[in-house]
């Protein structure tokens, strides 16, 4: 391979989009005949038999539904096609009749079949509306209309993204894919260096969360213990699992951890301060401040992610369980609160967040992509400061609880934000800037690579378990319900294997032989490690991806649960029965594949720019991303399939 121009190179990538559109326009076009199908169907908790149903368009349907357990319901996104279903064959079909006035009311006709037609091509979902049980939320169907034109649009142009990226990867592009590089906000936004210096400033924005989070957690313990009317669950599970991925994560990186309740009682325990900076001189084991408790360091060999890692996939282990039981959810916030309480007693800085917190592994790794970050304005004026007030301490500011010395760093991974180096800093030298999202580009050991692995195979895992029409598999994982436990131990090794194993494994070959392809510019390790940048923004866009169906299906318990917080029959804004209605769910599968296809081309254009350091020839690099980038096509086509297939 040699260069190539850049002009010659975008002149082929218009050329090939041409086939890249026409082969899934082709295939809409091609005839097809149509049939009927005569279904027997049957509803258990929680899944559908048949759980896909595959028609071509024009199709007639005849369902004969029956449930074999409790009363279902049957919504298909993108059809008005409702119905109840009960057992012993009884079925409650929903229509609408318009009145005198003009207004839509809604009836329900007892039938024992529901014939309609397939005339509207793609994926569609069919959901459960009768809360059945825990798992009610995920208990879906698939009906898919051939063609599939919007899945078959979106693997051509996953397949066109990668061979643009590695014809662009062979012109060289550089750092050009930036449209900024960086912006002092201090600069832009007036008002907000005065905001963030407040001594106050962490503690007001803390307070809410941490009323809220108290009050969950009494919502969890002693209101409804069904999942979808307990305000903890919705909240928690849905809102804000939702805003740190799309939002906290790519735009302010490690943000949520500044406003996180959980540490906060331990901090302010540690401080026996809740703003106030208690400053001593003379400095005591290399730090000007004395925390409570005995102040010991965490021991050097755990110093990294791996505790954090394998406690993430334990608790990803009954992931379906926490998000579904509330007293599961406030057991876990109760355990972490009281590991932080006893940690702070031991150790000083924030070792839950550092080494322990679940979330906090991906949080710091995910943060590296994001469009924020704190940094020292000029770094030769940090080195030319002796006292290092940021990193020890300072009379205007505590000494970074991240034990992070801001002169040197150059990655968001271990920054909480919480601005106490602002406040210590004497120089001025410190500010928040607005960066080109993936802008640190290397992950520095095998912890990390395993974090952001485990992070893409639990978005799968979760994808198939939650969104995915297969009853067995939620079965599976809903142990404590389904009381079988060989599936689960099944389903446990299926996840931990393909995390910890076959997919790190695959990845592993796949780099080495990247090295190989490219003349092996560097260590397999370093190149290993520079790769598996672009499994970060692949693995963000995907969890966006899985998150968004949670929220514009579900959005209506949001509204029932601020009326009705414990599920105790309260109506205070008058939305308790706010009725389910999901924002059209037949959009959804075409958003996740756009958020995917977006997360491609982020993983490739920084894994390419991650990779400059150590391979400055752009021949080289471009035969280095060879392999990795169908590995990534490999990785965002699985979950194509998952969500539009
Ligand atoms: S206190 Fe300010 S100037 Fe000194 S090292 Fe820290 S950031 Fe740099
Ligand atoms: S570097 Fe500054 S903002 Fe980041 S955690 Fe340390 S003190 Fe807080």
């Amino acid at each position: 391979m040699t260069n190539i121009s850049r002009a010659k190179a975008y002149l082929l990538i218009l050329l090939s989009l041409v086939p890249a559109l026409a082969i899934p326009l082709l295939i809409r076009h091609l005839p097809v005949e149509t049939r009927t199908h005569n279904i027997a169907f049957k509803a258990e908790k929680y899944g559908y038999s048949p759980s896909k149903i595959v028609v071509n368009k024009g199709d007639k349907i005849i369902l004969k539904p029956t449930s074999l357990d409790v009363t279902h319901g049957f919504l298909l996104d993108g059809y008005s096609l409702e119905f109840v279903i009960k057992q012993q064959g009884i079925n409650y079909l929903k229509y609408l009749w318009e009145d005198d006035d003009g207004k839509l009311n809604a009836d329900w006709d007892k039938v024992s079949e529901i014939e309609f037609v397939a005339d509207k091509s793609g994926k569609f979902t069919y959901r459960c509306t009768q809360i059945c049980g825990n798992l009610h939320p995920f208990m879906t169907g698939e009906l898919i209309v051939r063609p599939n034109s919007p899945y078959h649009f979106a693997i051509s142009l996953s397949v066109w993204i990668v061979l643009s990226g590695l014809l662009l990867f062979q012109a060289n592009p550089g750092e050009r894919s930036a449209v900024f590089s960086r912006i002092n906000l201090f600069e832009v936004l007036p008002g907000l260096k005065w905001l963030v210096n407040r001594r106050s400033f962490q503690f007001l924005v803390l307070l809410p969360g941490v009323v809220i989070f108290y009050l969950f957690i009494l919502s969890s313990l002693w209101g409804s213990p069904v999942g979808n009317r307990n305000i903890a669950i919705i909240i928690v599970w849905i809102l804000w699992w939702f805003a740190l991925k799309a939002i906290f994560v790519p735009l302010g990186g490690r943000l949520w951890c500044m406003m996180c309740p959980l540490p906060a009682p331990a901090e302010w325990l540690s401080r026996r301060s809740l703003t106030a900076v208690h400053y001593i001189k003379k400095p005591f084991k290399g730090l000007h401040h004395r925390f409570s408790g005995l102040q010991r360091d965490w021991p050097k060999m755990m110093q990294n992610m791996w505790l954090q890692n394998f406690i993430f996939l334990a608790m990803i282990s009954f992931g379906i369980i926490l998000i579904t039981r509330p007293v599961a959810t406030a057991g876990m916030f109760l355990l972490i609160l009281v590991t932080t309480l006893v940690l702070s007693l031991v150790y000083r800085n924030r070792i839950f967040c550092l080494y322990l917190c679940p979330v906090g592994g991906f949080l710091g790794n995910y943060s590296m992509a994001s469009m924020t970050e704190i940094r020292a304005i000029d770094p030769e004026v940090c080195r030319k400061h002796k006292d290092k007030c940021c990193y020890t301490g300072g009379s205007g500011g505590w000494a970074c609880p991240w034990k992070q010395y801001i002169g040197k760093m150059s990655r968001n991974n271990y920054c909480g934000f919480c601005m106490e180096c602002l406040k210590s800093c004497p120089k001025d030298n410190i500010a928040i800037f607005l960066r080109p999202f993936g802008s640190d580009r290397v992950l520095k050991g095998y912890d990390e690579m395993f974090n952001v692995i485990i992070m893409l195979v639990v978005a799968i895992a979760f994808s198939i378990t939650m969104l995915g029409p297969w009853g067995f598999v939620k079965a599976a994982a809903n142990v404590t319900e389904s009381r079988q436990l060989l599936p689960y131990l099944i389903y446990l090794a299926a996840i931990w294997g393909s995390a910890l194993v076959v997919v790190p494994g695959l990845f592993t070959l796949t780099a080495r032989g990247a090295n190989r392809l490219a003349g092996k510019p560097a260590s397999d390790r370093d190149m290993t490690l520079r790769l598996a940048y672009m499994l970060i923004p692949v693995g963000i866009f995907a969890w966006i991806a899985f998150s968004l169906p949670s929220v514009l299906i579900n959005y209506n318990y949001i509204f029932s649960v601020l009326s009705d917080p414990l599920g105790l029959g309260w109506d205070i804004f008058g939305t308790a029965d706010y009725p389910f209605n999901p924002f059209h769910p037949e959009w959804i599968p075409m958003i996740q594949g756009i958020v995917l296809l977006t997360g491609l081309y982020f993983g490739l254009s920084r894994g390419f720019l991650a990779l400059k350091t150590i391979i400055p020839n752009s021949v080289a690099r471009g035969k280095a991303m060879l392999l990795p980038s169908l590995f990534v096509l490999g990785m965002v086509n699985i979950l194509l399939k998952l969500y539009m297939g």
